[in-house]
Order: structure tokens, then sequence, then C-alpha cells
């Protein structure tokens, strides 16, 4: 009997009826002869308020009480699911991600999984139950309670997925699919059959909420099949999987905008060797990703150094820095969290010089300044305002798919 694990977003669980829908399909799936293993999300906004509730007793809560409050929300829908699966008679049991074992570091907010432990996952489903796990939470090797950023629970279920040998891991979602930009802010954009770990990994990392980043990576590292459905439709949706399985690669896969990010400024590092590694380490120490750093060119024996950061490691880095720039003798820290960063992502960028240029023209026909450029391989990004940012993806999603799919294989 084949393994399936299928993972429920917050919108397809938000009420009654949605939950029936997915005790429904999950009881299909079952029929089909599979095993299953359901993993669900907190139901619609209920994670945001549950941030808000917590923000009302204390603006700046411990890290551990926040994730313990948080995951409250997978817990009420994991309980909910299971009520509607035995209503229609069916043997389920719902678990925490304690009750499983599933093992996190201890870096609240954003832990990382470390280890499944598959014994009662294993007993549940030899005893012919359907097991719904609570999606996002954690549990660290101290036996406190973490979560694993927003949008983490397709992060769990892929985990499940390559801990028990699934065949497939579905995430249903409230998208038929994976398109080549948001579809609730590009009207036109098109839909994703297939697309690359790869290509996938750079447009969630970027900001495009349909996948948690870390999913990603788990799927490609454990070769996972993991795909992208509606569980409000059965139409098929989009599979993600080894760039060299591909037959045909566009230039740009998906155009996406983040903007959850702020820049921070150092003003005036004096010029002498070791300095980015000062402030680099000393963030990283904390737990601070940084992104699009440059450094301005040296004027007066000093330079100035800016990068961006999460929204949600503003404070953390502010912190930091007030001490960094004391003992190197910097003049101050500038933040600006009016920004967004647009990126676009395609294998094919490697191959096509002019691509970037095209995506800058895009930009400086609708008078969007970029204030910052960083490139890789597979992705070009730009710092802008951040009110200009869904203006910035529709012009340039228009420059690359304008007259389709084709035209971004070719254009360049
Ligand atoms: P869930 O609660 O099911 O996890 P999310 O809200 O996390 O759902 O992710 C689905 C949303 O991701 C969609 O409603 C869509 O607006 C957004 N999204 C952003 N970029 C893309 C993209 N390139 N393709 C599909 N959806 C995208
Ligand atoms: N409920 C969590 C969130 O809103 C996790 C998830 O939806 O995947 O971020
Ligand atoms: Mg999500």
């Amino acid at each position: 009997m084949s393994l399936l694990v299928q993972k429920y977003g917050g919108t397809s669980v938000a009420d009654e009826g949605r939950l029936r829908n997915v005790a429904r399909r999950v009881i299909r799936a079952a029929d089909e002869g599979h095993q299953m293993v359901v993993v669900v999300s907190a139901q619609g906004d209920t994670t945001d308020h549950l941030i808000e509730l917590a923000r009302r007793v204390n603006p700046s809560p411990s890290d551990r009480e926040f994730d313990m409050l948080l995951a409250v929300g997978e817990q009420i829908s994991i309980s909910l699911l299971a009520m509607a699966i035995e209503a229609a008679g069916r043997p389920v049991v719902s678990l925490t991600a304690a009750q499983v074992g599933i093992v996190t570091d201890d870096i609240h907010k954003k832990a990382r999984i470390v280890e499944v432990k598959s014994r009662r996952l294993a007993r549940e489903l030899k005893a012919g139950k359907i097991v719904i796990v609570a999606g996002f939470q954690g549990i660290d090797r101290n036996g406190d309670i973490t979560t694993l950023g927003r949008g983490g629970s397709d992060t769990t279920a892929v985990a499940l997925a390559a801990a028990l040998g699934a065949v497939r891991c579905e995430i249903y979602t409230d998208v038929d699919g994976v398109y080549t930009a948001d579809p609730r802010v590009v009207k036109g954009a098109y839909k994703l059959d297939r697309i690359s770990h790869e290509e996938m990994l750079e447009l969630a990392s970027l900001g495009a909420q349909v996948l948690h980043p870390r999913s990603v990576e788990l799927a490609k590292q454990y070769g996972v099949r993991l795909e992208v459905l509606s569980s409000f439709a059965d139409v098929p949706g989009t599979l993600v999987e080894e760039a060299d399985k591909m037959e045909d690669v566009l230039q740009v896969s998906g155009v996406t905008s983040d903007k959850n990010i702020a820049r921070l400024a150092i003003i005036e590092v004096p010029d002498r060797p070791g300095m980015a590694y000062r402030i680099l380490a000393d963030l990283a120490g904390a737990g601070v990703n940084v992104d699009m750093i440059i450094q301005s060119m040296r004027r007066d024996h000093v330079n100035d150094m800016s990068f961006t950061v999460s929204d949600v490691d503003v404070e953390r880095a502010m912190a930091i820095l007030g001490q960094t720039i004391v003992d190197i003798g910097a003049r101050g820290v500038d933040c600006d969290r009016d920004v967004a960063k647009v990126s676009i992502v395609g294998i094919g960028l490697k191959e096509k010089a002019g691509v970037a240029t095209a995506m800058f023209q895009a930009l400086a026909e609708n008078g969007i300044n970029i204030q910052m450029i960083s490139s890789s391989e597979i992705k070009v990004s730009c710092l802008i305002a951040r009110d200009q940012a869904d203006l910035a993806v529709r012009a340039i999603h228009d420059k690359f798919f304008t007259g389709g799919l084709q035209v971004a294989k070719e254009a360049g």
C-alpha cells in the first residue's frame, strides 16, 4: 500500500464547509488505496489574529511564548479535520508535532526540522488510521514548542513525506498551481505545468508565497515528488522537479516581489580590512540573514554599506548594529522599511545576456527608480519603493510574457 502525504493550507480549511470538503478529498484518496498522512495549517487568518493578540498583550513578547501561542492555530484545525473524518465513519487520529516527534533546532520563529521520528506515525498507519498532523510547529530538544516560520506547514509536509518514503507530497492551496507571477497581482499570469527545484526555491525565497522555501530544499534533498494543486478544483497542478528532467527551459519562469523586507545602511564605515566581516558576522551570530549587500565606492577613507533584511529581523539587527558601529567607529545606521524587492527567476538566465536589461527597461518605462540591484546565476533582483511593487511586477511580467509562454522562451 503506498503512502501519500497531503497538505491543506489555511484557506482550504477556513470554515466547516471547507473542512468537510478536505475530509471528502482525504477519504477519496484513502479509498483509492493510499495510507494517508495529512498536514494542515491554521484556519484562514488565525495565525495573523494570534500575532495581533500577542502584540496587544506585549509589544515584544519572548520568542518562546510567541511560538507557544502561534502553534495553537494548527491544533484547532487538526482536531476539527479529524472530527469531520470521524463523522464520515473513518478511523482517524490527529497529532501535534510533539506527539509525532518533529524535532527542530531551538531558533524560535524560524526553527529548522532536524529529525522526524516515525514510530508513532507508523503505529497509527498500521492500525489503519488516517493521520492528521499539525503543520508549522515542532519541538526542540528541551521539549519547547517551536514554529518553522510563516508558511512553514509546507515544510512539515515535505519532511514527513521524506521521513516516511511517501510516493508523493501534494500541497493543496487556493490556486491551482505555481504561476509565472502571483495571480492575485497579475491577472494574465500563466500556470506552469512543471518548474525546477532551483527556480521554485528562488521564487519562494524571493517572496512567492505559494511554497515555503525550506519545503523545496527538502524535496530536492530527499527526492520527494512535490506537487502544488487546488483544494477547490480537480485540475492538474504544478510539479516541482529536477531541472534535467525538464524538456523546455523558459528564459524567465517567474516574476515575484517581496514586501516583507527593509533596507539597512551603515554610514561611513572606516575603509580598512575586516569591516564587512565584522558587521556581517555580528548579524549572522544573531541569526539575521542579509541579502543584496552593496558597498559604495570609497570617499575620504570611509564607505557606506547597505543590505536588506527580513522585516521580522529589523529590530534585532538594529540592536546589534547599534553596538557594532560604536566598536568599528562608523557614523550611524539608517533603516528604510518602505522598500520591496522585485525579482525575475529562470534557468534560461544563465545563457542569455540582455534579460536583465529587459527587466530594467520595464522599470524605466514605468518611472520606477531602482535603489539596489543584485543578481545570481538564475535570478535578478531590484530594490524599489514598496508602493510600486505590484506595478513593477505587472510591468516586468508584461515585458516577458505578453504573447504567451513561448515568447518567454525566445525573448531577450
Ligand atoms: P496556503 O494557505 O494554502 O498555504 P498561501 O497563501 O501560503 O496558501 O499561498 C498561496 C498564495 O500564494 C496564492 O493565493 C497566491 O496569491 C500566492 N502566490 C504568490 N506567488 C505565486 C505564484 N507565483 N504562483 C501561485 N501563487 C502565488
Ligand atoms: N499557519 C502558519 C502561517 O500562517 C503556517 C502555514 O500557514 O503554513 O504562516
Ligand atoms: Mg502557505
